[in-house]
């Protein structure tokens, strides 16, 4: 912790009004209201977030894993700043130059015969729009997910997600589960990549087969699953899905809000994969959420189902202007900085061989996986039963490394590790003391 708070000037008492305010008048997200968090953030600089007395806190939670381009991130602030002087809001059905900039920006990084953005709020009705355009242009009604997933908390988002939110209502018509590769929990008895990618395929045909396939729209698929895991698509899987998608004419989905625009290393998580989806949605790291915004990429047939056809869908805040400005410049930034080969080259040379050596310390860890800026240390209370460690243990980790200044992503029985893609080695280094550290004492006794 040091006094170099950004903040200017403030101090404890701040603190102490703002966690006053919270407590009275803020419901939270996902959460018991009686025990509400106490961390204030006030500020924030590249990999480092201050509370106003001046506390630092190095980022590795990228917030939502969203911080892409770190915090405060001088030209892009400018741009915001620079949009809000000419103009703050206008309503999708206008023509404005920066939106149009933004969606050109976008498809340049998207495969070739993507060249339509439809611009949303976030990542839920990213989703949300993605599985009604893909309803639309097969006539089809089924959408099938998997069940270690999160697409966004709004009505077929959230039924389609796999996780302890899904919620079984009235919107889960037509919603269908699937389960997905992990080799380390393998659902298919598989010790191998190979194997998991291979029968979690066969699984697939198998469900499809049982649904019928011409009553299926689309798989949607986070290309690496994130919040469930950071499960990393094994071989062969992606380009599996794909095909038997095309076998029956099904639409491929790839939910890109997480692992999109930088976080693997690469601008696209499937990038690399030879596959190409029909849809791709995003939201996160477009703009690393300097405004809130999302949005869902169109390839050039499934546009065209409504250039005669109106597509029933928008929202007042389609293409808001600061959003589009934050984009551009974001994407500037990213390009000219090489943050993206940032996340890549750290994630090879410096993140993923300390997460190796910190598991060969620690016998609580019982995987690490991951690429670029998006790893996750799975723990566990028996490595040969692989129990996964308890939920009092993990919180005790989560306060201690909070304690200890790190912001960590804590899910389940992980430790997520995704700091921006802007990050250090120096900061590496510091966050791998810290999580050494708080292994070795607040696990004392486990196990
Ligand atoms: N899809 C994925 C893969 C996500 O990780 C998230 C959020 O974490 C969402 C969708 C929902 O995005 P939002 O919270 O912006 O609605």
């Amino acid at each position: 912790m040091t006094d170099t708070n950004t903040g200017g000037g403030l101090t404890d008492g701040l603190d102490e009004l703002a966690r006053e305010l919270d407590r009275e008048h803020v419901f939270h997200s996902w959460s018991a209201q009686a025990n509400p968090s106490t961390l204030v953030i006030a500020s924030g600089r590249g990999s480092r977030v201050w509370d106003h007395a001046g506390h630092e806190y190095l980022d590795f939670s990228s917030q939502l894993v969203n911080v892409n381009i770190g915090h405060q991130h001088p030209s892009v602030v400018q741009a915001i700043r620079e949009q809000a002087e000419l103009l703050t809001t206008i309503a999708p059905s206008t023509v404005n130059l920066a939106r149009g900039e933004a969606a050109k920006r976008i498809v340049g990084h998207a495969p070739s015969g993507f060249r339509k953005v439809f611009f949303t709020n976030g990542g839920a009705d990213a989703n949300e729009n993605a599985i009604r355009m893909a309803r639309l242009h097969t006539g089809r009604d089924k959408v099938l997910s998997t069940y270690r997933s999160y697409h966004g908390n709004t009505g077929a988002a959230i039924v389609s997600t796999g996780d302890w939110r899904r919620i079984p209502n009235e919107f889960a018509r037509g919603h269908v589960h699937f389960f997905g590769p992990y080799l380390y929990r393998s659902e298919f008895w598989a010790t191998t990549p190979e194997q998991e990618s291979e029968r979690a395929l066969q699984h697939l045909r198998r469900v499809i087969e049982a649904e019928g396939p011409s009553s299926i729209a689309a798989v949607l698929l986070e290309t690496i699953p994130g919040t469930a895991g950071i499960l990393m698509p094994p071989p062969g899987y992606l380009a599996g899905v794909r095909e038997l998608c095309d076998r029956h004419g099904i639409l491929l989905i790839l939910d890109e809000v997480m692992a999109g625009f930088g976080r693997t290393g690469r601008w696209f998580a499937f990038d690399g994969s030879g596959v190409r989806p029909d849809l791709i949605t995003f939201a996160k790291g477009v703009n690393s959420g300097y405004v809130p915004v999302g949005g869902v990429i169109i390839s050039d047939p499934i546009a065209a189902t409504f250039d005669d056809r109106v597509f029933p869908g928008g929202l007042t805040y389609s293409g808001h202007p600061l959003a589009m400005a934050s984009i551009v410049a974001a994407l500037d930034a990213m390009e000219s900085e090489g943050i993206v080969e940032n996340a890549r080259e750290i994630g090879a040379t410096v993140i993923g061989p300390a997460l190796a050596e910190l598991a060969e310390r620690h016998a609580a860890i019982g995987e690490v996986r991951g690429e670029g800026v998006f790893w996750a240390i799975e723990l566990v209370a028996d490595p040969a039963t692989r129990e996964p460690l308890p939920a009092a243990a993990m919180g005790r980790l989560k306060s201690a490394l909070v304690a200890r200044g790190l912001l960590p992503f804590v899910q389940d029985n992980r430790i997520h590790v995704v700091p921006p893609c802007v990050v250090t080695a120096d900061e590496v280094a510091d966050a791998m003391a810290i999580y050494d550290d708080v292994l070795r004492t607040a696990l004392e006794g486990e196990g």
